[in-house]
């Protein structure tokens, strides 16, 4: 089963109905590698229901929080948030947003 770290996450607002924010894609990188990788959202969740893990790992702490898929209560999309485990640091809103 592959296991992605996500490493960045680029967020984009929406204003109906009311604003508030997702994330558009993330960046993932292989913990052996320095190879990285840019996804959309759909991409991620494509890889998910094929058996991929995607996380998060605090760099401070050390902490893993794995991503779910997630359908939004204010405007029904499915998007992606972290496990809510309660640890900010690895929280994707807390991540870099990506480069590309
Ligand atoms: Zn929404």
């Amino acid at each position: 089963m592959a296991h992605y770290r996500v490493v960045a996450a680029t967020h984009q607002t929406i204003h109906a109905p009311l604003p508030h924010s997702h994330v558009l894609k993330v960046v993932t990188q292989i913990d052996s590698s320095n190879e990285e990788r840019l996804w959309s959202v759909d991409e991620v969740l494509d890889a998910m229901r094929d058996g991929g893990v995607f996380y998060t790992r605090s760099g401070i702490t050390g902490y893993t929080t794995l991503l779910l898929e997630w359908e939004c209560p204010d405007c029904k999309q499915l998007c992606l948030r972290s496990f809510p485990d309660g640890v900010w640091e690895n929280d994707l809103g807390n991540l870099p947003p990506c480069e590309q």
